[in-house]
């Protein structure tokens, strides 16, 4: 696990980035089309819907407890206080 390998990329490096480019099991590279934002049109981080294109969850404390309250809420439970 190199510094290069889990770097985030800027935003210009994601848009000219026209494949996945994940590493496979096999030493190949990943040539599907990342995933769009369907919002903006844009690339969300460069990889395709099979390695980390869609979301991967709450990045702040405000929106991980936002999703766990709609999670709660979407199952009829009452959060623990
Ligand atoms: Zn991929």
């Amino acid at each position: 696990m190199g510094a290069a390998a889990s770097r985030q990329m800027t935003p210009a490096e994601i848009q000219a980035r026209a494949v996945c480019g994940a590493r496979l099991p096999d030493g190949r590279k990943c040539g599907c089309r990342p995933v769009e934002n369907p919002q903006t049109g844009f690339p969300r981080n460069g990889r395709c819907a099979a390695h980390g294109g869609w979301s991967t969850g709450p990045r702040t404390a405000e929106g991980l407890a936002r999703a766990v309250t709609a999670m709660f809420e979407a199952r009829g439970l009452t959060p623990r206080k």
